[in-house]
């Protein structure tokens, strides 16, 4: 049985859990060796590791932190190294400070604005190189439904996903012409560990404005990640998809 990513090599940031963590699996399920990227979840990454072994597939368990531009560029060098190329890079490795804006610390206006911005920057720089040379690759970045509407709370979080959204815009137009695609995920309300710390007011309000009145899944994210990286998606740069329930079209 041919599969839609046989023979590629994927790297997933933040894949120790939640949308990450679903999203190495799905990619590993339609044929991609999977490089799991995380920050301090060693077990968890392991365990998502060893879903893929256990199945069949070929995984390894990557420690860098995206926000550091020397874990990145190492990150991608491993992945490269240790699994023998690039082909998918998805850059979905988050963090969440919230605070109102007259409230909200230096510290965690930067802190989100490096992770959840600089690292797509940093690991999209080191991958870029090597895509655009073996001219082929795919890149999908997840932002947020939040980087289109704004959130109370959330100026860091949204600057950044829409900085994400912009970032990869500009790289779709640099690198289409060596045959490298880039591509947005914007999820909505997706339950993970990310969103059950919100107070159940916050999710009840959430769920009102949810046109399909249900809370997304992680493998929903990974089932429009997986269809942007697969060859079905060949004819698709520069565009953003949101996985949101109809939470916020019009
Ligand atoms: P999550 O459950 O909190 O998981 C976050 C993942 O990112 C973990 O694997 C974590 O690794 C990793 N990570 C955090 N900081 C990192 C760093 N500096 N370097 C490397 N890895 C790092 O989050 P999630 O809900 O799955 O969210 C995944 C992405 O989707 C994020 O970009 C988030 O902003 C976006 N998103 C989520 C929602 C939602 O409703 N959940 C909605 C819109 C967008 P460790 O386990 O090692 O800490």
């Amino acid at each position: 049985m041919t599969r839609p990513l046989d023979g590629q090599i994927a790297l997933v940031t933040g894949a120790s859990r939640g949308i990450g963590a679903a999203v190495a699996l799905r990619l590993a399920e339609d044929g991609a060796a999977v490089a799991v990227n995380y920050a301090g979840s060693t077990a968890a990454a392991e365990d998502v590791v060893r879903q893929i072994t256990d199945a069949g597939g070929r995984a390894i368990a990557v420690q860098a932190d995206v926000a550091n531009r020397d874990d990145c560029q190492r990150l991608v060098q491993t992945c490269i190294n240790d699994l023998g190329g690039l082909d998918i890079l998805v850059n979905n490795a988050g963090i969440t400070r919230d605070n109102l804006v007259v409230r909200m610390s230096d510290e965690e206006w930067d802190s989100v604005i490096a992770t959840n911005l600089g690292g797509v920057f940093g690991i999209t720089r080191s991958a870029a190189k090597h895509m655009m040379k073996q001219r082929r690759g795919s890149i999908v970045n997840v932002s947020s439904v939040i980087a289109l509407v704004g959130n109370r709370g959330q100026a860091n979080y949204a600057a950044a996903k829409a900085g994400v959204i912009a970032l990869t815009k500009s790289v779709a137009k640099e690198l289409a012409p060596r045959g490298v695609r880039a591509n947005v995920v914007a999820p909505g309300f997706i339950e993970t560990d990310m969103t059950d710390v919100l107070p159940e007011a916050v999710r009840e309000a959430a769920l009102q404005e949810i046109a399909l009145k249900a809370f997304g899944q992680p493998e929903d994210v990974a089932a429009a990640v997986a269809f942007l990286v697969s060859p079905s998606a060949q004819y698709i740069t520069g565009q953003v998809l949101a996985v949101d329930g109809g939470m916020t079209f019009v």
